[in-house]
């Protein structure tokens, strides 16, 4: 799989996509994730990719020609599946979502700064768009760098026990289970017995009865779905 982001300040992007997972995702070869700064198609010899907003509203906006260009060479050079807009009106990130990425081949992230991006682009060339939540941030590299982790863990063999990405929350629709390491009492806080019992079935079921619990008691709405 091949990730490309787009932005104009890169340098948000390095440690969130150089380190753990993702890192060793890409050192592995299970993901491509190129960083490209639309500065580098910027007009004049200030290479400016953002200008005032008409209708006189405060705050600049990313112009239309510098990312019409820079989307349009990327796509000469691959067919990409999804050319997403980070945008905190746009569809709200879930593992759904990122279950149905993370089977792409080739997928754009187009990251806004400012006041946001030329609302043509969004009109003509973007074709998904996606939030991280109902807040405003000051730019759309973090919730990039969030979308690139959400897919990333689930490509196969990125996590090193690939089940774990399976019982995590939200993957059955439901919150998972609570984890405990060693050791087995600290402070006089114990790990729950049923864990140290060595049996598997008794374990899933306790897992089973907590997920729901947990999900009862913290997120009824997903339940309902
Ligand atoms: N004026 C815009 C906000 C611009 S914030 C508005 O009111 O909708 C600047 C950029 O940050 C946006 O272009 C977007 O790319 C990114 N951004 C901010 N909040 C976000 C969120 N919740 N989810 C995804 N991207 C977000």
């Amino acid at each position: 799989m091949r990730i490309d982001i787009v932005t104009v300040v890169p340098e948000l992007l390095e440690s969130p996509l150089s380190h753990s997972i993702v890192g060793r995702a890409i050192a592995k070869g299970i993901v491509e994730i190129h960083v490209h700064n639309l500065r580098k198609y910027g007009k004049g010899p200030r290479l400016q990719v953002d200008d005032y907003c008409y209708g006189g509203d405060a705050g600049m906006v990313l112009m239309v020609e510098p990312l019409y260009q820079m989307i349009t060479d990327l796509s000469a050079e691959r067919e990409y599946d999804e050319i997403i807009y980070m945008s905190p009106d746009g569809e709200v990130l879930n593992q759904g979502i990122a279950n149905e990425l993370s089977l792409k081949q080739n997928i754009m992230l187009i990251c806004g700064h400012y006041k946001g991006i030329d609302h043509r682009i969004r009109e003509h060339m973007v074709t998904r768009e996606i939030s991280v939540g109902d807040y405003v941030l000051s730019g759309g590299e973090i919730p990039a760098a969030i979308v690139a982790d959400s897919i990333v863990r689930l490509i196969p063999g990125a996590l090193t026990d690939e089940t774990s990405a399976l019982s995590d929350c939200f993957q059955d629709g439901m919150l998972s289970a609570p984890v405990y390491s060693r050791p087995a009492e600290f402070n006089g806080w114990k790990v729950p017995e049923v864990l140290l019992s060595g049996n598997p079935k008794l374990i899933r079921a306790w897992q089973d009865e907590q997920a729901v619990e947990r999900t009862r008691a913290l997120r009824p709405g997903l339940l309902d779905e």
